[in-house]
């Protein structure tokens, strides 16, 4: 392992130890090597993502017409807008379900999670991938070390800066990051606030937070633009009842709303769409 690429989240000094624990003589922080994930054990839960919203997530992510067509755009765009090989890091990668497209196109990846449940749902997925239980706000690696940085509707859980600020520090100068976030502020629900969001992005926004942080957007596109009428609708009329029919549709309404969103993804992958419930953008360390 290359003992280089770590250092302490807390006073920024570089980590010893071995393959099975590594330390901070500052400071006492520790990772310890278990059943082949990097845990903190001190690690408290992120205040913007609660461990219902994990299971909730966990439960849903298999069938939901959302996510097959969205992990499919994400790799599209990563093959198109990232450099192949090189090392990766994913933030927040959930129960990993794109690090098998991620260990495809880059020579080494690593992921970090605050959840060691979602660490070892991500590693049934994918062993190759080195993951790490980390809060995104202070990630446990030295300055300079990413060619690319990832992060899938992780922003909008954190404070903005504390994260594209780490995001920036670990990434080399050059390097890609490419994220997505919740579009449109005016599709604010109370699924945003159910989710623990802090908000959803506009362009200029996202846009303003990345230059703020040492990024440099160099393109976008959004995600559900077909749905974006009848979503916006629901959201805005239905209330409750939308929400629910959202979060646990029907049968039929997955299969036909997740086959839209599929034939946007087939049709428009290589189209900048002007609208949609997701903003996914990728920008370049300066
Ligand atoms: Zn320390």
């Amino acid at each position: 392992m290359n003992l280089s690429l770590y250092a302490c989240p807390r006073c920024h000094r570089p980590l010893a130890g071995d393959a099975l624990r590594l330390h901070c003589h500052e400071c006492g922080f520790a990772l310890t090597m278990s059943e082949g994930l990097w845990l903190d054990n001190t690690l408290a839960q992120p205040p913007g993502f609660s461990p219902d919203r994990r299971e909730h997530l966990s439960d849903i992510e298999r069938d939901h017409f959302w996510f097959g067509p969205r992990d499919h755009l994400l790799a599209k765009l990563a093959a198109r807008e990232l450099p192949r090989g090189g090392n990766a890091l994913e933030l927040g990668c959930g129960s990993g379900r794109l690090l098998p497209a991620w260990n495809t196109q880059f020579a080494q990846t690593f992921a970090v999670e605050s959840y060691a449940r979602s660490l070892a749902e991500a590693q049934a997925r994918d062993a190759r991938t080195t993951l790490v239980q980390a809060d995104v706000t202070r990630l446990p690696f030295a300055d300079n070390q990413f060619d690319t940085v990832l992060a899938f509707d992780v922003l909008e859980h954190a404070p903005a800066d504390a994260m594209l600020g780490e995001a920036r520090r670990v990434a080399r100068d050059g390097a890609r990051f490419l994220l997505s976030v919740p579009a449109f502020q005016s599709l604010w629900s109370y699924a945003d606030v159910a989710a623990g969001h802090r908000c959803r992005y506009d362009l200029a926004q996202l846009r303003g937070e990345l230059v703020a942080n040492g990024w440099r957007l160099l393109g976008h596109t959004h995600y559900q633009f077909a749905l974006f009428p009848v979503l916006w609708l629901s959201r805005r009329l239905l209330g409750e009842r939308g929400q629910a029919a959202e979060r646990r549709p029907s049968r039929v309404a997955t299969a036909l709303l997740g086959r839209i969103n599929a034939l946007e993804v087939g049709l428009g992958a290589g189209l900048r769409l002007p609208y949609g419930t997701s903003l996914m953008a990728w920008a370049e360390a300066v």
